[in-house]
Formats: C-alpha cells, sequence, structure tokens
C-alpha cells in the first residue's frame, strides 16, 4: 500500500474513532445529564406542590388545590401531577378528593418506606421521567406539621407523583451531539486533507527516489530529483542529487580510464557499473596473464598459454596463433592450433605458410573480420565450402612490424558474440606481444649462437649443450647412435689455388650436400675448419656405415663451378658407435676421428668404420 493511501486511511480511522468515541461519550453524558435534571425538576415540583399545599392548609383553601395540580400541570415538560393521601391523613381528614387514596404499587412502596422513586416510564415514542416523592411530618419545619396532624414526627402524609416529558431534552441533546459530530467530521475531512496536502512532497520525493536509485541499481546514474523544496525532504533530495552526480562522474572516469587502458569502448546504454566491474576484472586477469607470460621459460610455454586464456577464458576452442617469420622472410606458421602445440596449419591454405602476405591479417595488419564482410580472406580454409564457419583474424604487432596472427574460427550464428570480445582478446594479445617478441629474440639469438654463419649448420657449441640430451635419450630409449666424422680432402689447395673465398664458397657446397642426405631427425654440425660430424640414430634400414657412404658419393658427385672451371672434392669419414665404441660421445667422436685417419691414411675419399684395433 503506498504512503498517501496508508495517511488517508490513517486519518480517516482516527477520525471516524473519534467521531464514535464523542458521540458515546456524548450519550453516556446527556443521559446521566437528562435523568439528574428530570429528578431536580421532579423534587422542585414536588417541593412547590408541598409547600402550596401547606400554604393552602394554613389559609383554609386546601380544596382548591385539584385546580392547582391541573395549572401545575399546563407547565411545558410536566405531563401529570397527582398527589395521594396516607391512612393516616385519611384516617383523620377523610378520603379527601377523587383519585387521593387510589395507589399504584410504587406509590404503596413510597407511602410504606418513605423514601422517594424516580424511574422512566416505558414509552418508545416520548421519553417519560416519572417521580413518587413522600411529604414527610416534621415537627421542626414552619410551620410545625405536627399541630395538624395527629402523626408522629417522620410519619408519611403524603405523596406526589409527578410524570416530565424528556422529548424536547432528548431533541435538543439530539441536535447538540449531532452538530458536534458534524464539526468531528468537518474537522476530519480537514485533518486528511491538510495531512496528504503535508504528504504530497513526501510522496512524490519517495517515488522519485525509488525512480532514481531504481535506475542506479541498472548503472544508470543520471537520475535527478526534482523536488527542491526547503523543508527535510528537499534536503534529501539535494543529497541524494549530490551522491548521484558524484557517483555518475567517478564511475565514469574510471570506467573511461579502463576503457583506455583496455581500448575499449563500452557502449552509452550499458551498466556502468557491471561495465566497469568486468573491465577492471579483465585488467586485473590480464595483469596476472602478463605475469605469468613473463616468468613463463620458453616461447612455447607463451604461446600454450595463450591458447589456455582463449579456450577457459573466452571459451574459444578452435583458433589459430600463428607467428611471422621475422622481416624479409614471408614465411608464417601455426604455433598452436585448437590449443595444440605445433600442429599443422587447419584452418589455412598451407600456402601462406611460404606466402605470408597472402595472410590478410598479416598484409593489412588489420583485424580480419568476416562475421562484419563475408569471404574477406581466401586463404581461410573454409571460405567457399562452409558458409556457416567464420572467423577473426588479429594481427598482434612485434615493435611495429605483424610479429603474431591469432586467428578465431567460430559459427557465423555465434559471431557477434565474438566480435564483442575482441577488445579484451586485443588487450591479451597487446600484454603478451612484448614478451612473445624479447623470448622471440632470445630464442634467435641463442639460435645464432648455436648455429655456423657461413654454411647454417650446427656449429661445435651446439653439440656441447646438446650432447646430455642426446645421450640420456638414446640410453633410455636403448637406441644405438652412429656418429659420422668427416673431413673434406686436400681443403688447403683450394685456399691455395682458388683463395679463401672459393674455400668458403666449397664449405658451403660440401656443407649442403651433407646436410641433404640426412634425414631431419639427424643432426649435422660443424664441428671445425672443413671437418663435419653427423649423428643419427641408427635404425633397422638405417645404419651410420650406409649413411657415410651416401655421403662420400654425393661429395664426391658434386661439380663445383670454379673460374677455371669445375671443381671436384672428396671426403673422408670414420663412423664409431654409441654406445658401442665410448661411455659418452666425445669418446665415440674421439674413435671416429681415429677411423677418420685411417682413412685419411689409406687414401682418403673413403668410409673407415671404428674398430679397437685402430686405437692400436
Ligand atoms: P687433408 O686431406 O689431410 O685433410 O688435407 P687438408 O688440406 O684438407 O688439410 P687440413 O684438413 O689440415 O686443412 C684444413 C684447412 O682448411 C686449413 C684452413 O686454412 C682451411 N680452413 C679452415 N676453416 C676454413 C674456412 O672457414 N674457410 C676457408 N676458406 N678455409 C678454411
Ligand atoms: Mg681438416
Ligand atoms: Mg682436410
Amino acid at each position: 500500500m503506498k504512503l498517501q493511501q496508508k495517511t488517508t486511511l490513517l486519518a480517516i480511522f482516527l477520525s471516524g474513532t473519534l467521531a464514535v468515541l464523542i458521540l458515546a461519550i456524548s450519550l453516556l453524558f446527556f443521559r446521566q445529564f437528562s435523568l439528574s435534571t428530570a429528578r431536580e425538576h421532579v423534587r422542585s415540583a414536588a417541593e412547590v406542590v408541598r409547600v402550596s399545599l401547606t400554604e393552602a392548609m394554613i389559609n383554609g383553601v386546601i380544596n382548591q388545590r385539584k385546580s392547582f395540580l391541573k395549572r401545575l400541570a399546563e407547565v411545558d415538560g410536566l405531563l401529570v401531577a397527582r398527589v395521594m393521601r396516607s391512612p393516616d391523613v385519611i384516617r383523620q381528614f377523610g378520603q379527601g378528593l377523587d383519585g387521593e387514596q387510589d395507589l399504584d404499587p410504587v406509590e404503596k412502596r413510597v407511602m410504606e418506606t418513605g423514601k422517594p422513586y424516580y424511574g422512566m416510564l416505558e414509552d418508545e415514542s416520548n421519553p417519560i421521567f416519572r417521580g413518587t416523592i413522600p411529604f414527610i411530618a416534621t415537627q421542626n419545619g414552619e410551620p410545625n406539621c405536627l399541630q395538624c396532624h395527629n402523626t408522629p414526627n417522620g410519619a408519611v402524609l403524603g405523596a406526589i407523583t409527578i410524570h416530565i416529558s424528556l422529548g424536547q431534552l432528548q431533541q435538543k441533546a439530539i441536535l447538540t451531539i449531532g452538530v458536534m459530530t458534524g464539526i468531528v467530521i468537518l474537522f476530519a475531512v480537514f485533518l486528511t486533507i491538510f495531512y496528504r496536502r503535508q504528504m504530497t512532497p513526501v510522496v512524490a520525493t519517495a517515488l522519485e527516489v525509488q525512480q532514481v536509485v531504481a535506475k542506479a541499481k541498472d548503472g544508470n546514474f543520471n537520475g535527478r530529483i526534482l523536488y527542491t523544496g526547503n523543508d527535510e525532504m528537499g534536503d534529501i533530495s539535494r543529497d541524494m542529487n549530490q551522491l548521484m552526480e558524484h557517483l555518475q562522474e567517478s564511475l565514469g572516469t574510471i570506467t573511461r580510464d579502463v576503457s583506455q587502458l583496455l581500448r575499449y569502448e563500452a557502449e552509452g546504454h550499458t551498466n556502468l557499473i557491471t561495465t566497469t566491474t568486468e573491465m577492471v576484472e579483465t585488467l586485473l586477469e590480464i595483469a596476472q596473464f602478463k605475469q605469468s607470460v613473463e616468468e613463463d621459460r620458453t616461447k612455447s610455454e607463451v604461446y600454450f598459454r595463450i591458447g589456455h586464456v582463449l579456450q577457459e577464458q573466452f571459451g574459444i576452442h578452435t583458433f589459430s596463433i600463428y607467428e611471422v617469420s621475422t622481416p624479409g622472410m614471408n614465411h608464417m606458421k601455426p604455433v598452436v592450433v585448437d590449443g595444440e602445440l605445433d600442429s599443422v596449419c587447419k584452418w589455412c591454405n598451407p600456402e601462406i605458410l611460404f606466402q605470408a602476405d597472402s595472410c590478410r591479417a598479416h598484409r593489412t595488419g588489420h583485424v580480419i573480420d568476416s562475421i562484419e564482410t563475408q569471404m574477406i580472406c581466401n586463404q581461410f580454409k573454409h571460405a567457399h565450402d562452409r558458409p556457416d564457419l567464420g572467423h577473426i583474424c588479429i594481427p598482434v604487432f612485434h615493435s611495429g612490424t605483424v610479429g603474431n596472427v591469432v586467428q578465431i574460427v567460430m559459427e557465423r550464428v555465434h559471431g557477434r558474440l565474438y566480435q564483442r570480445l575482441l577488445p579484451f582478446l586485443k588487450a591479451y594479445m597487446r600484454e603478451s606481444a612484448p614478451t612473445v617478441e624479447a623470448k622471440r629474440l632470445l630464442d634467435t639469438l641463442r639460435e645464432s649462437a648455436l648455429r655456423d654463419a657461413l654454411t647454417g649448420l650446427h656449429n661445435r657449441r651446439f653439440l656441447e649443450e646438446y650432447v646430455g640430451t642426446l645421450e640420456a635419450t638414446a640410453k633410455r630409449k636403448k637406441n644405438r647412435l652412429s656418429v659420422l666424422l668427416m673431413d673434406i680432402d686436400h681443403f688447403k689447395e683450394v685456399n691455395d689455388v682458388f683463395g679463401h673465398d672459393v674455400g668458403d664458397t666449397v664449405l658451403r657446397v660440401v656443407a649442403k650436400a651433407v646436410a641433404g642426405q640426412v634425414r631431419t631427425s639427424d643432426m649435422v654440425i660443424r664441428y671445425g675448419g672443413e671437418e663435419f660430424v653427423v649423428i643419427l640414430q641408427e635404425g633397422d634400414e638405417y645404419s651410420g656405415e650406409r649413411l657415410a657412404e651416401k655421403i662420400r658419393l654425393a661429395v664426391a658427385a658434386l661439380k663445383i663451378p670454379v673460374s677455371s672451371g669445375i671443381m671436384r672434392k672428396t671426403i673422408s669419414i670414420g663412423v664409431a658407435g654409441f654406445p658401442a665404441d665410448g661411455e659418452d660421445i666425445w669418446e665415440v667422436i674421439k674413435c671416429a676421428d681415429l677411423a677418420l685417419y685411417d682413412a685419411k691414411h689409406n687414401g682418403r675419399n673413403r668410409v673407415v668404420i671404428f674398430t679397437p684395433q685402430l686405437k692400436g
């Protein structure tokens, strides 16, 4: 129930109760008042009659009492005035006039007891008060009753019955009570109206406060209370308006600042509180994510973490994270696909791997959104056969160039949802980008420190770093390793005859030929000036000896163009095995070296397998 209704009801209830109470009390008092007034009237009339009768007796005109009583009964409101004689008086003075000896039961009792009687007569149309009062003989009065009456002092001489009509009195009382009730009702009506008027600003302000608070709950703080009266409600309104202004300003500032940090424009009609809370939460999560990324050891861990965030935080399960090669290489490779590390290119044509420019996000540096523009990129594998699928590709910048491309694949129907996630996704990518870039740089540095610049093969340092893992893996898997140590025959001559540059070219060509003969899982190392080591895991069909022979033949078959025509070179190879020939790889290399020495010694361009006799 509304406040105004409540106060109106209360006013009506209070006024009604007051009116009823006043009515009841007035009726009660009036009854008491009219009864006692009537009693006094009766007593006065009886006294008048007594005095008159006594006077009449003294003056000898007692016989005229009938006309006196008749005149008395003509007094307004006095209906009956009848006197009776007591048996003592009848005995002394006779029967008297008609009716003076006929007593009703009440009169008999009064006559016997000497006590007056007062009461109402049962007549509903006209309320009548009846009184029967005895006349008592007294010797102390003036005149002395006992002078004429032969009765003892205190005896009952007679009685008088008087009827008084209370009708007029009652009418007046009803009128009075009616007027009073009317005044009270009028007062109550005025009171109610006054109350309602007083309550109007309270109720109106309460309603306004309710509306403003309801809006604020929805995150909208632009509601204001219009009432600005000079009372308490006005004070509340002003305070409330100030509070709303303050909230609007502060939350607006927070939202603006956080939006700037996230580079996210909150829509105008959004809930300021929930949007800001969400954004601050996202900022916190991003800060935690950034810290985790910085603490990750390798680039792969970072990529895996980003994939994890996409899955867990954003519920994205079909996606690719591409790594774009250093500028100029025009390559890119998938590093995480659908949460899997180093997976194959699943959502794009593999063409982009070798022609990174054909990736639109990479080329333009813009977000490529097929939800906004259908068929925007032809390199999306399902651009033509799955119109129900869409993709959004986000370029991630490393020092001004695109270093990664994050591709999200979704059912088109859910496209809008993912579009709304974009600012947050971008924020995550932006925050992780410097770490990814730094880790990539470190990888490159490490890689260059472990590679030989001339041939592009791994160098001896790489072997030093890797040898522990190599041995451990071989022991664990019970693999046999073959170590091939090779040295170009008469290489010094090349330098001497054609110069150092030609020597370098020959080194490069031979290195390429050697690398071309091994599997990707095998290791080719430039071990010294023109010495190479190949380490391979032996399989059934794959022995060190056979590979060494292949390499020897391949090198021998090389036709290296030099200024004076074609140059041919040969290579000698010593082969030893791990763990058969040594406790560790270095020991095995020494054995291979012995075999190589043997090969050189026995005419070069040959393969020699180590035997313990070579230690000789
Ligand atoms: P052998 O058949 O006994 O191996 O005869 P060799 O002439 O090849 O003798 P050796 O292996 O001792 O010669 C190594 C030469 O390789 C010495 C050095 O000048 C040359 N060399 C080493 N590193 C490089 C390089 O990076 N570039 C060039 N051009 N020459 C190099
Ligand atoms: Mg040598
Ligand atoms: Mg040599």
